[in-house]
């Protein structure tokens, strides 16, 4: 199944900060477009920079799922941008926040809490146990896969409790984390996938590629039934 992914990304900290330059020399948005076009994906990209930071409204409404990677500048974000990608979301947009994208505008507002975290920049080991292993997130996946060093996040992670829960992180320092959490929201539906830490090279690992690949084929819209909402005219006639 080919779809039209548009992968956006703040693109800041590749500007401040040259091992990231040179780590994603195309940002961290090329490197995700890269493998999804490799998939087969019509795979386009879009930063904070552009006007309307790369999401008009033709750019949203041509997308089947919006892939989202945010830190630095989530407070950045126009509330008019943030709400155009909340309500393509709730009309069928399938929409993937990696990393720090738990603390954007769009998903916070989907979620309706504080997202909030633990973390800590200790370049610790995270193990990602598949705990929901028939869904289709993980096909593919063995029973757990490592990222050798990243940023960690520990519960209690200030979310609504996910439809689905795909991944449990467990990190070196000993906090776990929930680090694959599905939801449904309107017609939409949103996975959250927390590894994607800027200081080291995540998105070029062949898991890292796989669930994200996985998640944007789950995540995609269906064509579904029509829907009618307000006042309505009764079908039969009753007393
Ligand atoms: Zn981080």
């Amino acid at each position: 199944m080919s779809l039209t992914v548009t992968v956006w990304n703040e693109n800041v900290h590749e500007q401040e900060e040259p091992a990231v330059a040179e780590r994603y020399p195309d940002g961290i948005h090329g490197a995700i477009a890269d493998f999804l076009a490799e998939a087969g994906h019509d795979a386009q990209t879009a930063t904070l920079q552009e006007p309307a930071h790369g999401l008009d409204a033709e750019t949203v409404a041509e997308t089947d799922v919006l892939v989202w990677w945010s830190h630095a500048a989530n407070h950045e974000v126009d509330d008019e941008v943030a709400d155009r990608v909340v309500d393509a979301v709730l009309d069928g947009m399938g929409f993937i926040p990696l990393h720090s994208g738990k603390n954007s505008k769009p998903f916070k507002r989907l979620m309706g809490t504080s997202c909030d975290i633990k973390y800590r920049h200790g370049g610790e080991t995270e193990r990602l146990w598949v705990v929901d292993p028939g869904h289709p997130i993980a096909d593919g996946l063995d029973d757990h896969f490592e990222i050798p060093e990243t940023e960690m996040y520990g519960e209690p992670y200030m979310v609504p409790e996910p439809d689905r829960l795909v991944f449990t992180s467990w990190f070196e320092g000993g906090e776990v984390f929930r680090s694959g959490c599905c939801y449904h929201r309107g017609r939409g539906d949103i996975f959250a996938f927390r590894p994607g830490h800027e200081e080291y090279p995540i998105f070029y690992q062949d898991e890292v590629q796989t669930v994200i690949e996985n998640a944007v084929e789950w995540a995609a819209p269906n064509e579904g039934a029509s829907a009618t909402h307000g006042q309505s005219e009764p079908l039969e006639d009753y007393e």
